[in-house]
């Protein structure tokens, strides 16, 4: 039994030296603590003992045993220390590094006008209003009062996608719709992009944004129209601006009207983006044709209204001094992260 013993002892201890981790410790522990390990054994062969010898084996034993359990719960502390230290060492932030810098993702120029035009005229009483991008000639159209032979209509112009399906050519699109599901009185603005077949050059593209504003009632006159408008621009250039109103034709408007505001980059004097005259158009509008009225199911006879569409893109241009409106959609990074606000 002492022999034993004592082998088992020097084996524990050459094996106890290999031992670099807790998990290996842990294993140590199994194998020799363990209900199949030799000290488990050693207990086994005490009912061979004679009965006057087997409390001094007994107390070998358990001293072996004590002995082992104490030299392992003694590594176990001095690995845990190690390895907490180590994983205190690697986690360690060395707080006088510098950061890594984040770029934090912003809105699109057009976006962030689209939202500020969105908010004033909100404020103003319209809500908001959209239609589809992909649209019957007959909405984009003929309730519009385009005539069947108008060169608006023509393929130059617009993009066909089946016989009288398009994609809509301007955000009035939304008109009769409205009309057809309220009555007067209505005030919405219907933001959106809209698609012409035209050459993409630095002044125009095949796709740009509107906002089609739409306000229907009793008495509603030229006068309102030109208020609501000189109102609205004010509040969006945050300045009195001077604004013109050229008579034109749009088959839905009677009378039309264009729109120019005077150029802010140049305070009307004349520079490249406003080609030398000092104004700058940016919408179309008018007084809503009867027929118009009519086709969307209200009576002419009782409700004027006004509508009036414009371009998004002109309006940032002249606002924030861009030459070229290709650079909107060619997603040059260096461009985009100018317009933080
Ligand atoms: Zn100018």
């Amino acid at each position: 039994m002492q022999n034993s013993i004592e082998s088992l002892q020097k084996e524990f201890t050459l094996e106890l030296q290999q031992v670099h981790t807790t998990g290996d410790l842990e294993q140590l522990k199994v194998k020799y603590l363990g209900k199949k390990g030799p000290v488990q054994d050693l207990m086994k062969t005490l009912k061979d003992v004679a009965p006057e010898n087997r409390p001094a084996a007994g107390k070998l034993i358990n001293d072996l045993k004590e002995k082992l359990a104490g030299e392992i719960g003694q590594l176990e502390e001095n690995l845990i220390k190690k390895e907490v230290g180590r994983k205190l060492e690697e986690e360690a932030v060395d707080v006088t590094l510098p950061g890594h810098r984040r770029h934090i993702g912003r809105k699109h120029p057009l976006t962030q006008a689209m939202d500020q035009i969105i908010h004033i005229l909100e404020g103003m009483g319209f809500s908001v209003q959209y239609g589809p991008d992909i649209d019957s000639d007959y909405y984009n159209y003929g309730a519009l009062n385009f005539p069947e032979e108008h060169p608006a209509r023509d393929m130059q112009d617009t993009f066909y996608i089946a016989p009288h399906i398009l994609l809509r050519s301007h955000t009035s699109n939304i008109q009769a719709r409205v009309m057809e599901a309220n009555s007067p009185p209505i005030r919405i603005i219907a933001p959106g992009k809209v698609y012409r077949n035209e050459t993409i050059t630095a002044r125009s593209h095949v796709f740009f944004h509107q906002v089609e504003a739409l306000y229907i009632d009793k008495n509603v006159t030229f006068a309102d129209l030109m208020a609501t408008l000189n109102e609205f621009l004010s509040k969006l250039f945050d300045q009195e601006i001077a604004t013109r109103f050229r008579p034109s034709y749009f088959p839905f408007v009677e009378p039309g009207m264009e729109v120019d505001v005077a150029c802010v980059l140049c305070k009307g004097k004349g520079c490249s983006i406003c080609k030398h005259s000092g104004w700058l158009e940016i919408a179309g509008a008018g007084m809503i044709h009867p027929e118009v009225l009519r086709n969307g199911g209200i009576d002419p006879e009782v409700y004027t209204g006004f509508a009036w569409g414009l371009g998004l893109e002109r309006l940032v241009i002249m606002l924030r001094g861009i030459q070229d409106i290709r650079q909107f959609t060619e997603n040059d990074l260096r461009f985009l992260r100018q317009f933080t606000r």
